[in-house]
């Protein structure tokens, strides 16, 4: 591997004229693309034989299986060009065609596969242990084949499944009916602030405005914000309740014994991970407590209220360029061995990252894996603080996955689950962290990186976990027949909102009003998805605090974890890396791991507040 070691003239641009990245590796042209997208049409059309061979010999099964997979790895290349030239400019009409165009084709080819999977699940169990032995490279096939098998036992049988397909778009209407109030109808109501300035107080202004310095401004803010979302209550009520309702008797339906299991269903995750979160963060709320509780110390308040817990405590002035990122990842990674870093330090080097804002591009960050054959590409919008360092090595964390999977996986296992992305991306976070708390240069800096990743937990962990517990709640209530009104729906969120920030023992005072906290949050729309937040924090924590105690063992099995990519099910490939969350154990690094945090930082600020006095 060539490791270029003079810095690439990428760094020395601060705001770019347009993206930095090289997209000819995955096309050199459009033309280039418009004919991929030709040639895919004509080896789907070839791939229609299969539909009478498919299960009739060995070696018919694993010719059709391997032209489905290599027909989507350029579907899937050919969506990577077309959705990364729509990022980098959002106004850019062609690019939304392009993507339309893909998005038809992919589509097309879904439907016209439909047979694939009954045919398969229907084929006798010793009939396919036959075509596994004659056929040996059908065991490339294993895993497609056994989650198609397993996933069977939910199909239902073509003419319900035809109602079914018909019946969804009406039970999705909730999250666009909930979309639409946001985003275009309710009119949202603008504040002026104490310094003259104007706040429209939509998401991204309550949002905003919940970070500011002046409490009365922030009070301002929430006041306007939750009295508006007060007018909707029963309208925003209702329409989570049709979304709960939806995916409960969908479950049914499918014969899941609830929704919980039928949303776990895809990637064979035991119920018991989520429940398992959800008593280990109701065991552990203290440290959530001793931290808001050093919050309000800081911020000199009689009482902490819940629009105090935003704004910044510790800052610094310490600037993160590009360049220091790189170089800082770059030395955080070291434990993960030589081979982990130096292929890092090439990647980083090559024309694969958009990095910094500009107008159009869209806002946030991501990491791009789906071009097999190519390499990950990775956009951030860089603002050169600690934030922008800590999402550059989230995305590499996710790129890096890419990168190990591609590797050592045939394309069709290469895909990983959420679960196991998100940690791929959070150990980076983790390593990071500590590699900086390590090296602080000064008080003020460790308190900084302290208060990070304190802050980190409690955003990350315990609010993720608190909407985690509060969906569940919901499809529990449903499921035994009670019906959900935005008042109820409020009493529940509020309830469980008063424990985790205690509420009762005067850490945080919470307002009725921001009961209503649900009514804005798009997630619960999608149904048992945030959870992963949570577990794939903790799982960091487990692995990185293995991998940093020099715990050789732990470290080939975590890269083996990431070499696996999607080749078991996430709960399986957890368990060949040796950490199990179904059990307690699985969460005591990172609990241990905080209180070690609170106790530095009590630590500090009472060394500070001494030499002061
Ligand atoms: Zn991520």
């Amino acid at each position: 591997m060539i490791i270029i070691l003079l810095l690439s003239p990428i760094y020395s641009l601060v705001a770019s004229e347009g993206p930095e990245w090289d997209l000819t590796p995955l096309y050199p042209s459009k033309k280039a693309w418009l004919e991929a997208i030709d040639t895919a049409k004509k080896d789907h059309k070839a791939l229609s034989a299969c539909q009478k061979i498919l299960t009739k010999d060995a070696m018919s099964l694993k010719k059709c299986l391997s032209g489905f997979s290599d027909l989507r790895k350029e579907i899937s290349r050919m969506w990577v060009w077309a959705s990364l030239q729509a990022s980098s400019d959002s106004q850019n009409h062609e690019y939304t065609e392009q993507l339309q165009l893909v998005a038809n084709l992919s589509r097309k080819i879904t439907s016209d596969l439909a047979y694939v999977n009954p045919a398969i699940s229907q084929l006798p169990e010793e009939k396919l242990e036959e075509f596994l032995k004659q056929e040996t490279s059908l065991d490339d096939y294993k895993q497609v084949l056994r989650d198609i098998r397993i996933q069977a036992k939910h199909i239902l049988s073509p003419k319900e499944e035809a109602l079914i397909s018909n019946y969804l778009p009406l039970a999705s209407g909730s999250s666009r009916i909930f979309r639409m109030l946001m985003a275009s109808d309710i009119e949202f109501p603008t504040v002026v602030l104490s310094d003259g300035s104007k706040i429209v107080v939509d998401n991204t202004g309550y949002e905003k405005g919940r970070q500011l310095e002046n409490r009365e401004d922030r009070v301002k803010v929430f006041e306007a914000f939750f009295s508006l979302l007060n007018q909707y209550e029963s309208t925003f009520g209702l329409s989570l309740y049709q979304s709960v309702q939806s995916r409960t008797t969908l479950a049914k339906v499918r014969n899941y014994p609830n929704a919980l299991s039928s949303a776990l269903g895809n990637t064979q995750l035991p119920e018991k991970v989520y429940r398992n979160l959800v008593e280990q963060v109701e065991s552990n709320l203290s440290i959530l407590h001793r931290y808001l509780k050093l919050r309000k110390k800081k911020m000199g308040l009689k009482n902490l209220e819940y629009h105090d817990l935003y704004t910044e405590l510790h800052g610094t002035e310490k600037k993160f360029d590009i360049k220091t990122s790189r170089d800082d990842l770059l030395e955080a990674v070291k434990p993960l061995g030589e081979g982990y870093k130096k292929e890092l330090a090439y990647a980083t080097k090559q024309k694969w990252m958009d990095i910094y804002p500009r107008k159009g591009k869209r806002s946030g960050a991501f990491a791009s894996g789906g071009a097999y054959e190519v390499h990950p590409y990775v956009l951030l919008n860089h603002l050169d603080d600690y934030n922008s360092v800590s999402t550059y090595a989230h995305e590499w964390g996710h790129a890096m996955h890419s990168v190990l999977s591609n590797k050592n996986q045939p394309y069709q296992d290469s895909r990983y689950a959420t679960f196991v992305a998100e940690t791929a991306a959070i150990v980076n976070e983790v390593l990071l962290l500590e590699h900086n708390l390590k090296n602080a240069e000064s008080d003020e800096e460790k308190l900084f990186f302290l208060d990070y990743g304190l802050n980190m937990l409690r955003i990350t962990f315990f609010r993720q976990a608190q909407f985690a517990e509060f969906e569940l709640k919901l499809h529990e209530m449903v499921e035994s027949g009670k019906p959900l009104s935005g008042q109820t729906i409020s009493n529940v969120y509020g309830s469980i909102l008063e424990r985790y920030y205690g509420h009762k023992e005067d850490v945080v005072n919470i307002n009725p009003r921001y009961h209503l906290e649900w009514a804005y949050v798009p997630h619960f729309y999608f149904g048992f998805y945030v959870y992963t937040y949570s577990t794939s924090i903790a799982a960091s924590y487990n692995f990185a605090a293995k991998i940093l105690s020099g715990d050789k063992q732990a470290l080939t099995a975590y890269l083996n974890l990431l070499k696996a990519g999607g080749s078991k099910y996430p709960h399986e490939l957890f368990l060949d890396a040796g950490l199990d969350m179904t059990k307690p154990s699985a969460y005591q690094p990172m609990f241990e791991r905080a209180n070690e945090y609170l106790e530095s930082m009590e630590k500090l600020l009472d060394k500070i507040e001494r030499t002061k006095g």
